[in-house]
């Protein structure tokens, strides 16, 4: 019994390490349809639910600045519109368009207080300078006090 549960253990393992490289490459890939003819920064988002799909996400500028969106919230408002509430990680590319990332680009704020409006303080954000070079972390380093006052019960 002992050795099922340990296979079973490094399979969970195998095939989470295997999404998450699916959401390294997939974020890279998003970049390349960021809308961003302003600040010429291309940033990509891919999201896992917990059902196992991904959502991709772009940074989607607008003229008035004000109104774009970041690919991290592109990539969450359009799983939360496909009836998706719950999730599992999220990797994000960002740098200069036409090129490969130069640094690690750090989610903004308010994307990370619309990851906590979702997922739990576990949530597991992927940085991504390369398929190679990537920063891990949770939510809740990234965001550890949440403005949630007005929440009336637990997160979906
Ligand atoms: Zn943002």
């Amino acid at each position: 019994m002992e050795k099922i549960s340990e296979k079973r253990g490094s399979v969970v393992k195998d095939m989470k390490k295997e999404q998450e490289r699916e959401l390294i490459k997939l974020a890279l890939e998003a970049r390349e349809r960021a809308y961003a003819p302003y600040s010429d920064f291309a940033v990509g988002a891919a999201l896992l639910s917990k059902s196992g799909e991904i959502f991709q996400g772009c940074n989607v500028e607008n003229i008035s600045y004000s109104a774009t969106n970041c690919a991290e919230r592109t990539a969450i408002f359009k799983a939360v519109s496909e009836g998706q509430l719950q999730f599992e990680g999220i990797a994000v590319a960002g740098g200069k368009k036409g090129s490969a990332p130069e640094d690690f680009c750090m989610p903004c704020a308010v994307c990370l207080q619309v990851m906590s409006e979702f997922c739990s303080p576990e949530f597991e954000v992927i940085v991504v300078k390369s398929e190679e070079e990537v920063r891990r972390f949770a939510l809740r380093d990234l965001l550890p006090f949440v403005f949630d006052s007005l929440r009336k019960e637990a997160r979906p």
